[in-house]
């Protein structure tokens, strides 16, 4: 694992033998279906601090919003309507009264079709409990990197252990649970990220999502570089070939990185595509790294342009669910 993740040309042999294996698994565990997941960023409101992160509460210069009921439901009608199967909902993490959530999440559940996914940060038990059973059927909770040094650096106000405890409730409630990383964080050395990998395989996560690392002016790693394309799709081919079964989106992040992004991570692993559903006037403000590939187009145009990605790679957009192949 190390030689390849420290090999930095991406067009020797052995790396395009890694992606093509990658390539070779997701088609046997996944087949050929995409999975559109239409995320809705309803709040940016957040009282974390995180280092990495535009939505940290030390990010003065940010307009914060946070979406109506009303306003989220309008939207999710939205997201059903152009034939997407799940909704994730996602914002940043503040302690509110999490039945103002559930109600959400129950009105979604009653009237749309639809899967629902949230990524709404740490919570208590109790908490992931009503959301559970609200009706929601995932939960993403990345946890960023596995080395614990690194971690209390870079989120402050949160632990590795703590983050860890999360994933295990989650699973424990039977959420179809999410993680994953940040590829090219600053003092990320080549050896955390293949922890990273190894604590993927140890928690088999029913989906799993790796970002570049895209640095944001307004945070205390504004200066840094940012996470390298071809180390990020490696990541993700070596988490596919570890864990088979998830599922795992050609991230808006890597589609930020690099404008053949979501092709790229499609041919090394990924099987998942995220569009944006965030109404224009809030998407511009949920800015966890700045100029996101999303805020240049509308959630249609990019379903547009996703199935013509798809009908050029020779796969198509899936009818079903998208569940988790674990089960
Ligand atoms: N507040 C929730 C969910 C919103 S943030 C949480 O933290 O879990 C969603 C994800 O954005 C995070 O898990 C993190 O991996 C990613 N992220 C945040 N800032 C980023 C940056 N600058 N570059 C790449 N990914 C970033
Ligand atoms: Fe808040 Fe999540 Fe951003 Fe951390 S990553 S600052 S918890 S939104």
């Amino acid at each position: 694992m190390t030689d390849i993740l420290v090999c930095n040309k991406i067009d020797t042999p052995n790396v395009a033998q890694l992606f093509q294996q990658a390539d070779s698994i997701r088609k046997k565990y996944c087949g050929d279906d995409v999975h559109l997941r239409g995320i809705i960023e309803f709040s940016n409101y957040c009282e974390k601090n995180c280092f990495y992160c535009g939505l940290r509460r030390d990010n003065k210069k940010l307009t914060r919003y946070r979406m109506l009921p009303d306003e989220i439901l309008e939207t999710a009608r939205q997201v059903v309507a152009n034939g997407v199967k799940t909704i994730v909902l996602q914002s940043g993490e503040e302690r509110r009264d999490i039945k103002e959530i559930c109600n959400i999440v129950e009105k979604i559940k009653r009237e749309l079709d639809c899967a629902v996914t949230l990524s709404l940060g740490e919570k208590t038990v109790d908490e992931y409990r009503a959301l559970k059973n609200s009706g929601a059927d995932r939960y993403l909770l990345k946890f960023e990197t596995s080395n614990e040094k690194l971690f209390k650096k870079l989120k402050p106000d949160s632990s590795y252990l703590a983050r860890l405890k999360c994933l295990d409730i989650l699973e424990q409630l039977s959420f179809q649970t999410g993680a994953g990383n940040i590829v090219g964080l600053p003092e990320q050395t080549i050896k955390i990220l293949e922890e990273d990998i190894l604590l993927l395989k140890q928690l088999n996560p029913a989906m799993i999502s790796i970002t570049p690392f895209l640095p944001h002016p307004d945070t205390p790693l504004g200066k840094c570089l940012p996470g390298d394309l071809n180390l990020t799709l490696k990541t993700l081919a070596l988490a596919r070939i570890t864990v088979p079964t998830s599922h795992m989106p050609a991230t808006t992040a890597i589609r930020t990185l690099h404008k053949q992004g979501a092709e790229k991570a499609l041919l090394c692993g990924a099987n998942v595509i995220m569009p944006n559903f965030t109404p224009p006037q809030y998407k511009n403000l949920y800015l966890i790294y700045p100029d996101k590939v999303c805020l240049k187009e509308d959630a249609e145009q990019s379903i547009e342009e996703i199935k013509g990605l798809l009908t050029k790679l020779g796969r198509k957009i899936s009818t079903g669910y998208g569940h988790s192949l674990k089960r």
